[in-house]
């Protein structure tokens, strides 16, 4: 372990830290925060600390409100920027019912227990770096966000320093100084558009990392003026946000997914996974792509996924694999965007490559050619069907989808599926922009 809870005690009064948040993660995917004093400290450490569930969405009913937040010592970090409250610092949380035991609706043991049934069939770890792309927008003279990019924005063309750059660099910075190892950070292909690439980890660690990555990301750009997003398709006809998955499996500490002797060097345990994924694909799409707006990224075009396929090559299918092998050998996943809840994306990927392993699923040949190109009967005669094309279909997956659900559990299965078709009705209902510019003078 990183820090024992007396570390974290010495440290926070060797830094003169004054407030604590104590973060955790809603079904959503949504930081929650409760904010302690110093003082409350010692009592937090000793899990003494109590919430209200019901006040959270998706957690629980009022009658069993009373929570119990168990603080992670080793994601104790302490924030880099200064607020009017002076130092602050932070600590990840697991989530206990009153009995002990730990709340199944906690999306952070959703993602243990599906990494202790990767421990059972042998696999010491899943290992995960993802590639989070997001927009920084300008904000009016109210200070409200736009769509506007400084980029597209041409009054803007004056000015002396590129704020989307600079946010950026800040951004890196800051995460440098939180323990991030940042691989790369570059302009994405949108107007406006930012890729920050941090090292793979474990997979709790990774997923810790993804709603920290987004917490820095929108408070930095806030410092700039700017505004950050996450939502996979902002601006119609420009390429959308996504956050590839990479990942892999090791076994008695090695890359379990390289074989030199492989075809490909790819080892059984990597084809089995891809088989997996693949098999579930489907279904694992409504959680790692889980809002309406999700569905408008996976379309031809612009380098999403839109097809069940893969690859060693070309970046149209669902799964690459990179050139790169030994220890950096790995799939990714293209179609997961950063909206998501990461514990529970994380959660299905791995429940379906394990199911690929443990029921030894081959995957079909490998699609080296531009799937986007393909007609339809050439689509058909190679058995290459598509991602659901709505949050509608993909929840339909969901709901046949034993292993899926499975990984979920009970409690975060029911209340995600209720809350997701909730949403599609409401957006179903809505009469939007472009059906008045279609119809109503037409008609
Ligand atoms: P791309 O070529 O798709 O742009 P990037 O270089 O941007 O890929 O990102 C690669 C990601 O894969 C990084 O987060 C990196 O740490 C991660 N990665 C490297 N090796 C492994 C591995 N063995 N398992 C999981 N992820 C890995
Ligand atoms: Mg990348
Ligand atoms: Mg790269
Ligand atoms: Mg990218
Ligand atoms: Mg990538």
């Amino acid at each position: 372990n990183k820090y024992s809870k007396e570390d974290v005690l010495r440290i926070s009064n060797e830094q003169g830290v004054e407030f604590i948040h104590l973060q955790f993660c809603d079904i959503f995917g949504i930081l929650k925060n409760v904010s302690i004093p110093i003082e409350e400290l010692d009592k937090a450490l000793n899990n003494e600390l109590m919430f209200d569930g019901s006040s959270i969405d998706g957690f629980v009913r009022i009658e069993e409100s009373d929570m119990y937040l168990r603080p992670d010592t080793d994601t104790f970090v302490i924030f880099p920027w200064r607020t009017s409250s002076g130092v602050e610092a932070r600590l990840i949380c697991d989530i206990y019912n009153p009995d002990g035991t730990p709340f199944e609706g906690d999306p952070r043991f959703v993602l243990r227990r599906n990494i202790e049934e990767a421990k059972k069939l042998g696999f010491d770890a899943m290992n995960v770096g993802p590639e989070c792309e997001f927009y920084m927008f300008l904000t009016d003279e109210k200070g409200n966000p736009t769509t506007v990019t400084q980029d597209s924005a041409n009054y803007f063309d004056m000015a002396p320093v590129d704020l989307g750059e600079s946010a950026r660099k800040e951004m890196v910075s800051t995460l440098k100084q939180m323990g991030f190892d940042i691989e790369a950070s570059h302009h994405e292909v949108g107007p406006g558009q930012h890729e920050i690439d941090f090292k793979y980890d474990n997979a709790l660690t990774t997923a810790d990392n993804i709603m920290t990555f987004k917490m820095v990301v929108r408070i930095i750009a806030q410092k700039h003026g700017l505004h950050a997003t996450f939502m996979p398709k902002p601006v119609h006809r420009i390429a959308g946000s996504g956050m590839h998955m990479n990942q892999s499996l090791t076994k008695d500490g090695k890359n379990a997914f390289y074989d030199p002797e492989g075809p490909m060097e790819l080892s059984q345990y990597c084809y089995y996974y891809i088989g997996g994924l693949m098999k579930h694909a489907k279904a694992l799409t409504a959680v790692t792509n889980s809002i309406v707006n999700s569905y408008k990224r996976l379309v031809s075009g612009f380098e999403a996924p839109v097809y069940i396929a893969w690859s060693g090559r070309n970046r149209s299918p669902l799964i690459r694999i990179p050139a790169k092998r030994g220890n950096s050998t790995r799939i990714e996943l293209r179609s997961p965007d950063p909206t998501n809840n990461p514990y529970l994306a994380l959660s299905v990927a791995l429940a379906a490559g394990l199911d690929g392993i443990k029921n030894k699923i081959l995957p079909p040949k490998a699609v080296d050619r531009n799937i986007y190109k393909m007609g339809r009967s050439e689509l058909e005669d190679l058995n290459i069907e598509r991602l659901p094309a709505s949050l509608e279909e993909a929840l339909i997956e969901l709901e046949k989808d034993e292993v899926i659900k499975n990984a979920l559990g009970s409690h975060v299965y029911n209340k995600f599926v209720e809350a997701k078709w909730a949403e599609w009705n409401s957006y179903r209902n809505y009469v939007t922009q472009w059906e008045i510019e279609q119809y109503l003078t037409k008609f």
